[in-house]
């Protein structure tokens, strides 16, 4: 990349907020947080949270404001403004036909047969956001292909999304319109402010932002991601032929090693040549 401007595009939980197992290098946050206040960098934060918990993350964590919001895993995208944030005009439209015109309740009703699903709370639902707990001891490869089966039946067209809550150790599931992931909320994003994918940093760490990870999208994988998701990603990218554009971040790579914040501006340093001047990241090389 030579472009002198840069669409930043990270998740949350366990990549930017460093609420995982692994340590985080004390300088890594606030230079992220400085070498967003670039004007060349336009900040999205691409997260399962809702939005009142992306705010609530940005004043516990201290993290920079972003410009725009992917929320509820890709079924809403916010322009960040200082009063309430404004809907991005277009995406609800663009993802309701999925659900042939079901409602949430009726699609709630209609999986309710599955007992190993606990519902969860209201505020993590959305018009276009449905979404379960299983517990670890369930066996999700049995219940994933159970709940696309009865949504096939329905015409519905979705993605059923897994990923875990390592803190509460929980399975998360997220059944969403099958354009409304967070990859199609990038593209879509991405594609009504113009940039193109040379342009784009992602960086993430776990199920939900595999779609991007594998993607024509340079992405980035955090060290602190899971060895299980680290293979995934290298196997989806394989098969989608977009080895190129996946960078798995280090320990090693840098003087701030690879967890979190730091592994995010690894993933800058590899994919935006441009800004390395301004990332302070050397030993020797990042
Ligand atoms: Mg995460």
């Amino acid at each position: 990349m030579t472009s002198r401007r840069l669409l930043l595009c990270t998740d949350l939980d366990r990549t930017l907020i460093p609420n995982g197992p692994h340590a985080e290098h004390p300088a890594a946050r606030p230079l992220f947080k400085v070498f967003c206040q670039l004007p060349e960098v336009v900040l999205v934060y691409v997260t399962g949270r809702h939005p009142a918990l992306v705010q609530q993350a940005i004043r516990d964590y201290a993290l920079p404001q972003p410009n725009f919001a992917i929320t509820d895993v890709g079924t809403q995208i916010y322009r960040v403004t200082p009063g309430p944030w404004q809907p991005l005009p277009g995406w609800e439209e663009a993802i309701a036909d999925d659900w042939q015109g079901h409602s949430h309740a009726q699609l709630q009703a209609w999986l309710s047969p599955l007992t190993e699903l606990r519902l969860q709370e209201t505020d993590k639902q959305q018009p276009f956001k449905l979404s379960y707990y299983l517990s670890l001891d369930d066996n999700k490869q049995r219940v994933l292909p159970e709940i696309e089966d009865r949504l096939r039946q329905l015409g519905v067209k979705a993605s059923v999304i897994w990923s875990i809550d390592a803190q509460e150790n929980l399975g998360l599931i997220d059944v969403l319109p099958q354009n409304a992931t967070k990859f199609h909320a990038l593209q879509f994003l991405q594609q009504t402010l113009g940039y193109s994918p040379h342009e784009i940093v992602f960086a993430g760490d776990s199920g939900n932002d595999l779609p991007v990870l594998a993607s024509a999208i340079p992405s980035v994988l955090v060290a602190n991601a899971s060895r299980e998701i680290r293979q995934q990603a290298q196997e989806l990218a394989a098969q989608n032929k977009q080895t190129q554009t996946l960078y798995l971040a280090t320990q090693n790579a840098s003087r701030l090693g690879g967890n979190y914040a730091a592994g995010i501006l690894q993933g800058v340093w590899h994919f935006a040549p441009a800004f390395r001047d301004r990332l302070q990241l050397r030993k020797e090389s990042p």
